[in-house]
Protein backbone atom coordinates (compact mmCIF):
# COMPACT_ATOMS: atom_id res chain seq x y z
CA UNK A 1 0.00 0.00 0.00
CA UNK A 2 1.52 3.70 -0.81
CA UNK A 3 0.85 5.32 2.55
CA UNK A 4 3.01 7.99 4.16
CA UNK A 5 5.43 7.22 6.63
CA UNK A 6 4.24 7.32 10.42
CA UNK A 7 3.49 10.78 12.24
CA UNK A 8 1.92 10.75 15.74
CA UNK A 9 -1.38 12.86 15.60
CA UNK A 10 -1.04 16.32 16.95
CA UNK A 11 -3.28 17.32 20.09
CA UNK A 12 -5.78 20.08 19.94
CA UNK A 13 -5.02 23.46 21.40
CA UNK A 14 -7.32 24.49 23.56
CA UNK A 15 -6.52 27.98 24.15
CA UNK A 16 -8.29 28.26 21.09
CA UNK A 17 -11.57 29.25 20.94
CA UNK A 18 -12.68 27.67 18.20
CA UNK A 19 -11.09 24.41 19.28
CA UNK A 20 -13.52 25.24 23.21
CA UNK A 21 -16.22 25.63 21.26
CA UNK A 22 -15.98 22.57 19.03
CA UNK A 23 -15.59 20.61 21.62
CA UNK A 24 -18.60 21.93 23.46
CA UNK A 25 -20.78 20.94 20.51
CA UNK A 26 -19.38 17.60 20.47
CA UNK A 27 -20.76 17.36 24.18
CA UNK A 28 -24.03 18.65 22.87
CA UNK A 29 -24.17 15.99 20.17
CA UNK A 30 -22.88 13.24 22.04
CA UNK A 31 -25.30 14.03 25.09
CA UNK A 32 -28.13 13.87 22.32
CA UNK A 33 -27.14 10.94 20.14
CA UNK A 34 -25.15 9.00 22.48
CA UNK A 35 -25.91 9.26 26.10
CA UNK A 36 -28.77 7.10 27.21
CA UNK A 37 -27.70 3.84 24.22
CA UNK A 38 -27.31 0.75 24.86
CA UNK A 39 -24.51 -2.08 23.68
CA UNK A 40 -25.61 -5.45 22.86
CA UNK A 41 -22.86 -8.11 22.81
CA UNK A 42 -21.21 -8.63 19.05
CA UNK A 43 -21.03 -12.76 18.53
CA UNK A 44 -20.02 -13.60 15.06
CA UNK A 45 -21.38 -9.83 13.68
CA UNK A 46 -25.22 -10.53 15.07
CA UNK A 47 -26.07 -7.75 18.01
CA UNK A 48 -26.71 -10.27 21.17
CA UNK A 49 -28.90 -9.06 23.93
CA UNK A 50 -28.19 -10.31 27.88
CA UNK A 51 -31.21 -10.06 29.96
CA UNK A 52 -28.81 -7.90 32.76
CA UNK A 53 -27.38 -4.31 31.53
CA UNK A 54 -24.82 -3.46 33.37
CA UNK A 55 -24.72 0.71 34.09
CA UNK A 56 -22.03 2.89 33.27
CA UNK A 57 -22.38 6.27 35.57
CA UNK A 58 -20.83 9.38 34.89
CA UNK A 59 -17.97 9.87 37.78
CA UNK A 60 -18.34 13.66 37.94
CA UNK A 61 -22.65 13.22 38.75
CA UNK A 62 -23.06 9.56 39.35
CA UNK A 63 -27.22 10.09 39.19
CA UNK A 64 -26.75 10.41 35.58
CA UNK A 65 -26.56 6.68 33.85
CA UNK A 66 -24.23 7.70 30.39
CA UNK A 67 -25.27 4.15 28.69
CA UNK A 68 -25.76 0.27 29.28
CA UNK A 69 -24.12 -2.89 27.83
CA UNK A 70 -24.89 -6.36 27.91
CA UNK A 71 -23.11 -8.15 30.41
CA UNK A 72 -21.96 -11.55 28.86
CA UNK A 73 -22.28 -14.73 30.55
CA UNK A 74 -20.14 -18.23 30.22
CA UNK A 75 -22.24 -19.76 27.67
CA UNK A 76 -21.33 -16.61 25.30
CA UNK A 77 -17.68 -16.77 26.09
CA UNK A 78 -17.86 -20.24 24.53
CA UNK A 79 -19.80 -19.07 21.84
CA UNK A 80 -17.26 -15.91 20.76
CA UNK A 81 -14.49 -18.27 21.03
CA UNK A 82 -15.96 -21.02 18.77
CA UNK A 83 -16.99 -18.50 16.47
CA UNK A 84 -13.55 -16.31 16.56
CA UNK A 85 -11.60 -20.04 15.95
CA UNK A 86 -14.33 -20.51 12.77
CA UNK A 87 -13.42 -16.78 11.65
CA UNK A 88 -9.55 -17.34 12.08
CA UNK A 89 -9.65 -20.01 9.48
CA UNK A 90 -10.30 -17.38 6.28
CA UNK A 91 -8.89 -14.42 8.48
CA UNK A 92 -5.61 -15.66 8.78
CA UNK A 93 -5.30 -16.42 5.10
CA UNK A 94 -6.09 -12.35 4.24
CA UNK A 95 -3.24 -10.62 2.87
CA UNK A 96 -1.31 -8.68 5.56
CA UNK A 97 -1.92 -5.28 3.52
CA UNK A 98 -5.57 -6.07 2.99
CA UNK A 99 -5.32 -6.59 7.16
CA UNK A 100 -3.65 -3.61 7.86
CA UNK A 101 -6.38 -1.59 5.61
CA UNK A 102 -8.76 -2.21 7.88
CA UNK A 103 -7.28 -0.19 10.36
CA UNK A 104 -6.24 2.20 8.29
CA UNK A 105 -10.15 2.93 7.43
CA UNK A 106 -10.93 2.58 10.95
CA UNK A 107 -8.32 5.64 11.73
CA UNK A 108 -10.26 7.68 8.94
CA UNK A 109 -13.33 7.20 10.49
CA UNK A 110 -12.18 7.70 14.06
CA UNK A 111 -10.09 10.83 12.64
CA UNK A 112 -13.43 12.19 11.54
CA UNK A 113 -15.23 11.52 15.30
CA UNK A 114 -12.63 12.06 17.31
CA UNK A 115 -14.15 15.22 19.21
CA UNK A 116 -17.34 12.68 19.66
CA UNK A 117 -15.09 10.27 21.21
CA UNK A 118 -13.54 12.74 23.47
CA UNK A 119 -16.90 13.95 24.44
CA UNK A 120 -18.11 10.34 25.30
CA UNK A 121 -14.93 10.19 27.57
CA UNK A 122 -15.31 13.58 29.51
CA UNK A 123 -19.11 12.22 30.30
CA UNK A 124 -18.54 8.29 31.10
CA UNK A 125 -14.74 8.40 32.22
CA UNK A 126 -14.50 12.61 33.48
CA UNK A 127 -11.56 13.29 31.34
CA UNK A 128 -10.92 17.05 30.45
CA UNK A 129 -11.02 18.23 27.42
CA UNK A 130 -7.10 17.78 27.14
CA UNK A 131 -6.88 14.34 28.51
CA UNK A 132 -9.27 13.06 26.01
CA UNK A 133 -7.60 14.85 23.26
CA UNK A 134 -4.26 13.07 23.92
CA UNK A 135 -6.18 9.66 24.70
CA UNK A 136 -8.08 9.75 20.95
CA UNK A 137 -4.75 10.77 18.94
CA UNK A 138 -3.34 7.92 20.79
CA UNK A 139 -5.93 5.67 20.08
CA UNK A 140 -5.87 7.19 16.19
CA UNK A 141 -1.96 6.36 16.41
CA UNK A 142 -2.09 2.78 17.69
CA UNK A 143 -4.43 2.13 14.51
CA UNK A 144 -1.78 3.92 11.79
CA UNK A 145 1.25 2.37 13.81
CA UNK A 146 0.23 -1.04 13.56
CA UNK A 147 -0.86 -1.04 10.22
CA UNK A 148 2.33 0.04 8.85
CA UNK A 149 4.00 -2.56 11.74
CA UNK A 150 2.04 -4.77 9.56
CA UNK A 151 2.72 -4.37 6.17
CA UNK A 152 6.72 -4.55 7.25
CA UNK A 153 5.87 -8.10 8.07
CA UNK A 154 4.39 -8.41 4.61
CA UNK A 155 7.22 -7.35 2.77
CA UNK A 156 10.31 -8.40 5.13
CA UNK A 157 8.11 -11.60 6.25
CA UNK A 158 10.67 -14.28 6.59
CA UNK A 159 13.53 -12.83 9.09
CA UNK A 160 17.04 -13.15 8.19
CA UNK A 161 18.70 -16.65 8.57
CA UNK A 162 22.25 -17.62 7.55
CA UNK A 163 22.47 -19.42 4.50
CA UNK A 164 23.56 -22.64 4.07
CA UNK A 165 25.01 -24.85 1.61
CA UNK A 166 22.76 -27.13 -0.08
CA UNK A 167 19.65 -26.05 1.73
CA UNK A 168 16.56 -23.13 1.67
CA UNK A 169 16.08 -21.67 5.38
CA UNK A 170 13.57 -19.50 5.81
CA UNK A 171 11.51 -18.12 8.67
CA UNK A 172 7.69 -17.44 8.41
CA UNK A 173 5.64 -15.44 10.52
CA UNK A 174 2.12 -17.07 11.34
CA UNK A 175 -0.84 -16.06 13.63
CA UNK A 176 -1.34 -17.72 16.71
CA UNK A 177 -4.84 -18.28 16.36
CA UNK A 178 -7.80 -17.02 18.84
CA UNK A 179 -6.64 -14.39 21.65
CA UNK A 180 -8.93 -12.68 24.56
CA UNK A 181 -7.82 -9.14 25.57
CA UNK A 182 -9.11 -7.92 29.11
CA UNK A 183 -8.66 -3.72 29.23
CA UNK A 184 -8.88 -1.14 31.77
CA UNK A 185 -11.07 1.31 32.45
CA UNK A 186 -8.75 4.21 32.75
CA UNK A 187 -7.49 4.39 28.43
CA UNK A 188 -10.98 2.88 27.28
CA UNK A 189 -10.40 3.75 23.99
CA UNK A 190 -6.93 4.28 23.51
CA UNK A 191 -5.66 0.85 25.23
CA UNK A 192 -8.86 -0.70 24.47
CA UNK A 193 -8.33 -0.60 20.50
CA UNK A 194 -4.98 -0.70 20.42
CA UNK A 195 -5.03 -4.47 22.35
CA UNK A 196 -7.54 -5.89 19.97
CA UNK A 197 -6.34 -3.84 17.00
CA UNK A 198 -2.78 -5.18 16.88
CA UNK A 199 -3.51 -8.72 17.05
CA UNK A 200 -6.15 -8.49 14.54
CA UNK A 201 -4.00 -7.46 11.96
CA UNK A 202 -1.38 -9.95 12.42
CA UNK A 203 -4.37 -12.35 11.60
CA UNK A 204 -5.35 -13.42 14.98
CA UNK A 205 -9.37 -13.52 16.02
CA UNK A 206 -10.41 -11.24 19.29
CA UNK A 207 -12.77 -12.36 22.36
CA UNK A 208 -12.34 -8.47 24.20
CA UNK A 209 -14.10 -7.77 27.36
CA UNK A 210 -13.56 -4.29 27.97
CA UNK A 211 -13.88 -2.50 31.37
CA UNK A 212 -16.93 -2.64 33.52
CA UNK A 213 -16.98 1.10 34.04
CA UNK A 214 -16.56 2.24 30.30
CA UNK A 215 -18.29 0.33 28.38
CA UNK A 216 -20.25 2.89 25.88
CA UNK A 217 -16.76 4.08 24.78
CA UNK A 218 -16.04 0.68 23.90
CA UNK A 219 -19.11 -0.11 22.22
CA UNK A 220 -18.56 3.05 19.97
CA UNK A 221 -14.69 1.96 19.28
CA UNK A 222 -16.05 -1.37 18.55
CA UNK A 223 -18.80 0.20 16.15
CA UNK A 224 -15.90 1.88 13.92
CA UNK A 225 -14.14 -1.17 13.73
CA UNK A 226 -16.52 -3.40 11.96
CA UNK A 227 -17.62 -0.48 10.28
CA UNK A 228 -14.21 -0.59 8.96
CA UNK A 229 -14.95 -3.91 7.72
CA UNK A 230 -13.83 -6.42 9.92
CA UNK A 231 -15.45 -9.77 9.14
CA UNK A 232 -17.86 -11.40 11.01
CA UNK A 233 -16.29 -13.68 14.50
CA UNK A 234 -12.80 -11.58 14.08
CA UNK A 235 -13.65 -8.80 16.74
CA UNK A 236 -16.23 -10.83 19.16
CA UNK A 237 -17.22 -7.76 21.72
CA UNK A 238 -18.18 -9.36 25.10
CA UNK A 239 -18.68 -6.68 27.84
CA UNK A 240 -19.49 -8.51 30.89
CA UNK A 241 -18.29 -8.81 34.70
CA UNK A 242 -14.36 -9.62 34.96
CA UNK A 243 -15.37 -11.83 38.44
CA UNK A 244 -18.03 -13.53 36.04
CA UNK A 245 -16.53 -14.74 32.80
CA UNK A 246 -12.98 -13.64 33.73
CA UNK A 247 -12.17 -16.80 34.43
CA UNK A 248 -13.57 -18.87 31.67
CA UNK A 249 -11.82 -16.32 28.88
CA UNK A 250 -8.56 -17.36 30.85
CA UNK A 251 -9.02 -20.73 31.26
CA UNK A 252 -10.61 -21.65 28.14
CA UNK A 253 -8.55 -24.51 26.78
CA UNK A 254 -9.50 -23.10 23.10
CA UNK A 255 -8.00 -19.56 24.41
CA UNK A 256 -4.53 -19.75 22.31
CA UNK A 257 -3.44 -16.53 24.13
CA UNK A 258 -4.38 -13.51 26.34
CA UNK A 259 -3.51 -9.96 26.18
CA UNK A 260 -4.49 -7.96 29.36
CA UNK A 261 -3.79 -4.56 30.95
CA UNK A 262 -5.44 -3.77 34.05
CA UNK A 263 -4.00 -4.04 38.06
CA UNK A 264 -1.36 -6.54 39.00
CA UNK A 265 -3.62 -8.54 41.15
CA UNK A 266 -5.52 -9.26 38.23
CA UNK A 267 -2.74 -9.35 36.17
CA UNK A 268 -1.43 -12.73 38.22
CA UNK A 269 -4.68 -14.55 38.66
CA UNK A 270 -5.13 -14.39 35.30
CA UNK A 271 -1.57 -15.23 34.58
CA UNK A 272 -1.70 -18.50 36.87
CA UNK A 273 -5.27 -19.63 35.49
CA UNK A 274 -3.67 -19.07 32.23
CA UNK A 275 -0.89 -21.35 33.01
CA UNK A 276 -2.73 -24.62 34.14
CA UNK A 277 -3.83 -26.62 31.38
CA UNK A 278 -7.25 -27.53 30.78
CA UNK A 279 -8.49 -31.09 28.86
CA UNK A 280 -8.26 -30.85 25.83
CA UNK A 281 -5.53 -27.74 25.00
CA UNK A 282 -2.97 -28.58 23.23
CA UNK A 283 -0.91 -24.90 23.80
CA UNK A 284 0.93 -23.14 26.22
CA UNK A 285 -0.90 -20.17 26.84
CA UNK A 286 0.87 -16.82 25.98
CA UNK A 287 0.57 -14.21 28.18
CA UNK A 288 1.27 -10.28 27.42
CA UNK A 289 0.64 -8.43 31.30
CA UNK A 290 0.83 -4.97 31.06
CA UNK A 291 0.26 -3.70 34.83
CA UNK A 292 -0.19 -1.19 37.49
CA UNK A 293 2.86 0.95 38.91
CA UNK A 294 4.50 3.30 41.75
CA UNK A 295 6.21 5.52 39.87
CA UNK A 296 8.75 7.95 40.93
CA UNK A 297 10.18 11.34 39.86
CA UNK A 298 13.48 12.47 41.47
CA UNK A 299 14.47 15.66 41.96
CA UNK A 300 17.92 16.66 42.85
CA UNK A 301 20.10 19.63 43.78
CA UNK A 302 20.93 20.44 40.58
CA UNK A 303 17.74 20.31 38.29
CA UNK A 304 15.63 23.25 36.86
CA UNK A 305 13.36 23.63 40.08
CA UNK A 306 10.74 25.11 38.36
CA UNK A 307 10.64 22.36 35.04
CA UNK A 308 10.92 19.92 38.23
CA UNK A 309 7.83 21.49 39.80
CA UNK A 310 6.26 21.09 36.61
CA UNK A 311 6.50 17.94 36.03
CA UNK A 312 5.87 16.78 39.26
CA UNK A 313 2.24 18.18 38.93
CA UNK A 314 1.42 17.35 35.45
CA UNK A 315 2.53 13.40 35.89
CA UNK A 316 0.64 12.96 39.92
CA UNK A 317 -2.61 14.95 38.83
CA UNK A 318 -3.05 14.78 35.42
CA UNK A 319 -6.26 12.89 34.70
CA UNK A 320 -6.41 12.46 38.87
CA UNK A 321 -3.53 10.27 39.28
CA UNK A 322 -5.47 7.56 37.21
CA UNK A 323 -2.73 6.74 34.94
CA UNK A 324 -0.45 3.51 35.40
CA UNK A 325 2.41 5.73 34.56
CA UNK A 326 1.16 8.79 36.93
CA UNK A 327 3.78 9.77 39.27
CA UNK A 328 2.86 8.75 42.86
CA UNK A 329 6.04 9.16 44.93
CA UNK A 330 8.33 12.45 45.01
CA UNK A 331 11.46 11.50 45.63
CA UNK A 332 13.66 15.20 46.34
CA UNK A 333 17.18 15.00 47.81
CA UNK A 334 17.28 17.27 51.17
CA UNK A 335 18.60 20.22 49.60
CA UNK A 336 15.72 21.02 48.05
CA UNK A 337 13.15 19.54 49.87
CA UNK A 338 11.50 22.43 50.69
CA UNK A 339 11.60 24.62 47.59
CA UNK A 340 10.39 22.04 45.49
CA UNK A 341 7.73 20.23 47.71
CA UNK A 342 6.52 23.88 49.04
CA UNK A 343 6.13 24.78 45.33
CA UNK A 344 4.53 21.37 44.31
CA UNK A 345 1.69 22.03 46.76
CA UNK A 346 1.50 25.98 45.99
CA UNK A 347 1.14 25.05 42.88
CA UNK A 348 -1.31 21.59 43.14
CA UNK A 349 -3.40 23.88 44.96
CA UNK A 350 -4.58 25.69 42.72
CA UNK A 351 -5.83 23.14 40.61
CA UNK A 352 -9.30 23.58 40.36
CA UNK A 353 -11.63 21.13 40.77
CA UNK A 354 -15.19 20.21 38.61
CA UNK A 355 -16.22 17.91 35.84
CA UNK A 356 -14.71 16.66 32.45
CA UNK A 357 -17.36 18.66 30.78
CA UNK A 358 -16.47 21.80 32.49
CA UNK A 359 -12.86 21.06 31.04
CA UNK A 360 -11.43 21.17 35.08
CA UNK A 361 -8.12 20.20 35.67
CA UNK A 362 -9.26 17.69 38.42
CA UNK A 363 -12.54 15.98 38.11
CA UNK A 364 -14.00 12.97 40.06
CA UNK A 365 -12.35 9.26 40.10
CA UNK A 366 -14.22 6.65 38.27
CA UNK A 367 -16.04 4.91 40.88
CA UNK A 368 -17.31 4.10 43.96
CA UNK A 369 -14.95 1.92 44.67
CA UNK A 370 -12.74 3.38 43.32
CA UNK A 371 -13.76 6.99 45.57
CA UNK A 372 -13.38 4.67 48.89
CA UNK A 373 -10.10 2.67 48.07
CA UNK A 374 -8.58 5.84 47.95
CA UNK A 375 -10.21 7.67 50.20
CA UNK A 376 -9.13 5.02 52.60
CA UNK A 377 -5.33 5.33 51.64
CA UNK A 378 -6.08 9.39 52.09
CA UNK A 379 -6.20 8.30 55.56
CA UNK A 380 -3.64 5.28 55.76
CA UNK A 381 -1.25 8.49 54.28
CA UNK A 382 -2.37 11.07 57.14
CA UNK A 383 -0.77 8.38 59.42
CA UNK A 384 2.41 7.72 57.65
CA UNK A 385 3.49 11.16 56.57
CA UNK A 386 2.28 15.02 56.86
CA UNK A 387 -0.51 16.00 55.02
CA UNK A 388 0.72 18.82 52.84
CA UNK A 389 -1.98 19.34 50.60
CA UNK A 390 -5.41 18.23 50.35
CA UNK A 391 -6.59 14.97 52.34
CA UNK A 392 -10.43 14.97 52.22
CA UNK A 393 -12.65 13.31 49.81
CA UNK A 394 -16.09 15.59 49.40
CA UNK A 395 -17.57 12.94 47.19
CA UNK A 396 -19.67 16.20 46.20
CA UNK A 397 -19.12 19.24 43.94
CA UNK A 398 -21.12 22.55 43.14
CA UNK A 399 -24.24 20.11 44.50
CA UNK A 400 -23.75 17.41 42.05
CA UNK A 401 -22.55 13.81 43.86
CA UNK A 402 -20.02 12.22 42.31
CA UNK A 403 -16.47 10.78 43.17
CA UNK A 404 -14.57 14.09 44.04
CA UNK A 405 -10.92 13.26 45.83
CA UNK A 406 -9.11 16.02 46.80
CA UNK A 407 -5.22 16.44 45.08
CA UNK A 408 -3.29 15.15 48.03
CA UNK A 409 0.18 15.39 49.01
CA UNK A 410 2.05 13.76 51.86
CA UNK A 411 5.07 14.90 52.65
CA UNK A 412 8.20 13.20 54.68
CA UNK A 413 6.98 9.56 54.03
CA UNK A 414 8.71 6.68 54.82
CA UNK A 415 10.14 4.50 51.35
CA UNK A 416 8.37 1.19 53.22
CA UNK A 417 5.21 2.79 54.11
CA UNK A 418 2.16 1.37 52.53
CA UNK A 419 1.58 4.68 50.59
CA UNK A 420 5.17 4.17 48.95
CA UNK A 421 4.58 0.75 48.18
CA UNK A 422 1.04 -0.16 47.44
CA UNK A 423 -0.61 1.72 44.24
CA UNK A 424 -3.49 4.12 45.31
CA UNK A 425 -4.36 4.91 41.64
CA UNK A 426 -5.53 8.20 42.34
CA UNK A 427 -4.67 12.15 43.42
CA UNK A 428 -2.46 10.84 45.99
CA UNK A 429 1.09 11.06 46.29
CA UNK A 430 3.90 10.49 48.58
CA UNK A 431 7.10 12.77 49.49
CA UNK A 432 10.34 11.42 50.31
CA UNK A 433 13.54 13.00 51.98
CA UNK A 434 16.28 11.67 50.46
CA UNK A 435 19.46 12.12 51.97
CA UNK A 436 21.27 12.62 48.42
CA UNK A 437 21.34 11.34 44.79
CA UNK A 438 22.60 7.74 45.89
CA UNK A 439 19.56 7.73 48.59
CA UNK A 440 16.95 9.20 45.85
CA UNK A 441 18.10 6.41 43.40
CA UNK A 442 17.68 3.46 46.17
CA UNK A 443 13.94 4.53 47.35
CA UNK A 444 12.87 5.03 43.52
CA UNK A 445 14.01 1.29 43.41
CA UNK A 446 12.73 0.34 46.38
CA UNK A 447 9.09 -1.25 45.17
CA UNK A 448 8.28 -4.55 43.27
CA UNK A 449 6.84 -2.09 40.15
CA UNK A 450 9.27 -0.46 37.42
CA UNK A 451 6.69 1.28 35.19
CA UNK A 452 7.76 4.54 34.63
CA UNK A 453 10.38 6.44 36.76
CA UNK A 454 12.09 10.09 35.77
CA UNK A 455 14.97 12.00 36.71
CA UNK A 456 14.91 15.71 37.20
CA UNK A 457 18.70 16.85 37.23
CA UNK A 458 21.37 18.83 35.17
CA UNK A 459 24.24 16.38 36.03
CA UNK A 460 25.24 14.53 33.11
CA UNK A 461 26.70 11.84 35.70
CA UNK A 462 24.03 11.21 37.33
CA UNK A 463 21.16 11.19 34.45
CA UNK A 464 23.89 8.38 32.76
CA UNK A 465 23.80 6.17 36.19
CA UNK A 466 19.91 6.61 36.03
CA UNK A 467 19.96 5.57 32.31
CA UNK A 468 21.23 2.15 34.02
CA UNK A 469 19.83 1.58 37.30
CA UNK A 470 16.62 3.05 37.51
CA UNK A 471 14.49 -0.10 37.21
CA UNK A 472 11.68 0.89 34.80
CA UNK A 473 10.65 0.24 31.61
CA UNK A 474 9.91 4.11 31.02
CA UNK A 475 12.28 6.24 32.12
CA UNK A 476 11.77 10.24 31.36
CA UNK A 477 14.52 12.92 32.39
CA UNK A 478 13.83 16.83 32.87
CA UNK A 479 10.18 16.11 31.58
CA UNK A 480 6.62 14.50 33.28
CA UNK A 481 6.66 10.57 33.44
CA UNK A 482 3.59 10.22 31.72
CA UNK A 483 1.97 10.92 28.18
CA UNK A 484 4.16 8.26 26.32
CA UNK A 485 3.50 8.61 22.18
CA UNK A 486 3.01 5.74 20.11
CA UNK A 487 6.18 5.33 18.54
CA UNK A 488 8.37 7.53 20.01
CA UNK A 489 8.11 5.73 23.66
CA UNK A 490 7.25 2.34 23.69
CA UNK A 491 5.75 1.62 26.49
CA UNK A 492 5.70 -1.39 28.80
CA UNK A 493 6.95 -2.20 32.70
CA UNK A 494 9.38 -4.22 34.29
CA UNK A 495 9.20 -6.34 37.59
CA UNK A 496 5.20 -6.73 38.69
CA UNK A 497 4.33 -4.01 36.47
CA UNK A 498 4.46 -6.44 33.28
CA UNK A 499 5.83 -8.18 30.67
CA UNK A 500 7.38 -5.31 29.22
CA UNK A 501 6.18 -6.00 25.70
CA UNK A 502 6.20 -2.55 24.56
CA UNK A 503 2.72 -1.35 23.21
CA UNK A 504 3.56 1.30 20.18
CA UNK A 505 7.11 -0.35 19.37
CA UNK A 506 8.35 -1.65 16.63
CA UNK A 507 8.48 -5.53 18.10
CA UNK A 508 4.98 -5.22 19.53
CA UNK A 509 3.18 -7.18 16.69
CA UNK A 510 5.28 -10.03 17.24
CA UNK A 511 3.73 -10.81 20.47
CA UNK A 512 0.70 -12.10 18.48
CA UNK A 513 2.45 -14.52 16.37
CA UNK A 514 5.00 -17.37 15.84
CA UNK A 515 7.79 -18.25 13.62
CA UNK A 516 7.88 -21.12 11.78
CA UNK A 517 11.14 -22.28 10.35
CA UNK A 518 10.97 -24.37 6.72
CA UNK A 519 14.08 -25.99 5.73
CA UNK A 520 14.25 -27.53 1.56
CA UNK A 521 17.46 -29.87 0.92
CA UNK A 522 17.63 -29.47 -2.81
P1 LIG B 1 -8.45 -4.17 36.99
O1 LIG B 1 -9.35 -4.04 38.15
O2 LIG B 1 -7.30 -5.08 37.10
O3 LIG B 1 -9.37 -4.58 35.76
C1 LIG B 1 -8.85 -4.71 34.46
C2 LIG B 1 -9.75 -5.61 33.65
O4 LIG B 1 -9.70 -6.93 34.20
C3 LIG B 1 -11.21 -5.19 33.67
O5 LIG B 1 -11.74 -5.36 32.38
C4 LIG B 1 -11.81 -6.16 34.66
O6 LIG B 1 -13.17 -6.37 34.48
C5 LIG B 1 -11.03 -7.41 34.35
N1 LIG B 1 -11.07 -8.47 35.37
C6 LIG B 1 -11.40 -8.39 36.68
N2 LIG B 1 -11.31 -9.62 37.26
C7 LIG B 1 -10.90 -10.48 36.31
C8 LIG B 1 -10.59 -11.87 36.29
N3 LIG B 1 -10.69 -12.64 37.38
N4 LIG B 1 -10.21 -12.42 35.13
C9 LIG B 1 -10.10 -11.68 34.02
N5 LIG B 1 -10.36 -10.36 33.97
C10 LIG B 1 -10.75 -9.76 35.11
O7 LIG B 1 -7.87 -2.73 36.57
P2 LIG B 1 -8.64 -1.39 36.29
O8 LIG B 1 -9.13 -0.84 37.58
O9 LIG B 1 -9.61 -1.54 35.18
O10 LIG B 1 -7.45 -0.49 35.73
C11 LIG B 1 -6.51 0.11 36.56
C12 LIG B 1 -5.24 -0.72 36.64
O11 LIG B 1 -4.70 -0.91 35.35
C13 LIG B 1 -4.15 -0.04 37.43
O12 LIG B 1 -3.50 -0.99 38.21
C14 LIG B 1 -3.24 0.52 36.36
O13 LIG B 1 -1.92 0.75 36.79
C15 LIG B 1 -3.32 -0.56 35.33
N6 LIG B 1 -2.94 -0.07 34.01
C16 LIG B 1 -1.76 -0.48 33.48
C17 LIG B 1 -1.35 0.00 32.24
C18 LIG B 1 -0.05 -0.41 31.63
O14 LIG B 1 0.14 -0.16 30.43
N7 LIG B 1 0.85 -1.00 32.35
C19 LIG B 1 -2.18 0.88 31.55
C20 LIG B 1 -3.39 1.25 32.11
C21 LIG B 1 -3.78 0.76 33.33
P3 LIG B 1 -14.26 -5.56 35.33
O15 LIG B 1 -14.10 -4.13 34.95
O16 LIG B 1 -15.53 -6.15 34.86
O17 LIG B 1 -13.96 -5.83 36.76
Amino acid sequence: IRVQEYRPQAFTNFTKEENVKAYQEALAKVRQEIVGKHYPLIIDGQKVDTAERMVSLNPCDTDEVVGTTAAATKEHVDQAIAGAWKAFESWKKWDMDARARILLKASAILKRRRLEACAIMSIEAGKNYAEADVEVAEAIDFLEYYARSAMKYAHFGSAETTWFEGEENGLMWIPLGVGVSISPWNFPAAIFLGMLAAPIVVGNCMVVKPADNAGVIAGFIADIMLEAGLPAGVLQFLPGHGSEIGDAMTGHPKTRFITFTGSVPVGLRIHEVAAKVQPGQKWIKRTVMELGGKDALIVDETADIENAVTSAVQSAFGFNGQKCSAMSRLIVVDDVYDEVVGKVVERAGKLTMGTGEENANVTAVISQKAFKSISEYQKVGAGEGKVLLGGEAPGEHNGKKGNYIQPTIIGDVDRNARISQEEIFGPVVAVFRAKDWQDALDIANSTVYGLTGGVCSNSRERLEEAREKFEVGNLYFNRKITGAIVGVQPFGGYNMSGTDSKAGGPDYLSNFMQLKTVTERW
